[in-house]
């Protein structure tokens, strides 16, 4: 085992830790499986969430989106963080 561990801890289970690995980014992207192998992304090595970094999204999105724009699309939701809805009271 590596005494050294990079990454960060896991933001899912907050009991693993996120540590920098090479996967296949998949989406989906206007109704179609997109795939990307070789990504870079940090997974947690408890319960596998993967978070890719925001560079590579970023130039994703470019690369699809300048495209995609003529059709006037909207890019899908990131990374949702708490909830978009209320609590009912009654
Ligand atoms: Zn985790």
């Amino acid at each position: 085992m590596d005494a050294k561990t990079r990454g960060y801890a896991c933001p899912r289970c907050t009991v693993g830790r996120c540590a920098p690995q090479a996967t296949t980014f998949a989406d989906v992207f206007q109704g179609q499986l997109l795939c990307i192998p070789n990504s870079r992304a940090y997974i947690c090595d408890v319960c596998h969430f993967a978070e890719f970094e925001p560079e590579l999204l970023d130039a994703l999105w470019n690369e699809l989106y300048s495209e995609a724009a003529l059709d006037d699309v909207k890019p899908p939701a990131r990374h949702k963080r708490g909830s978009s809805y209320s609590e009912g009271s009654g």
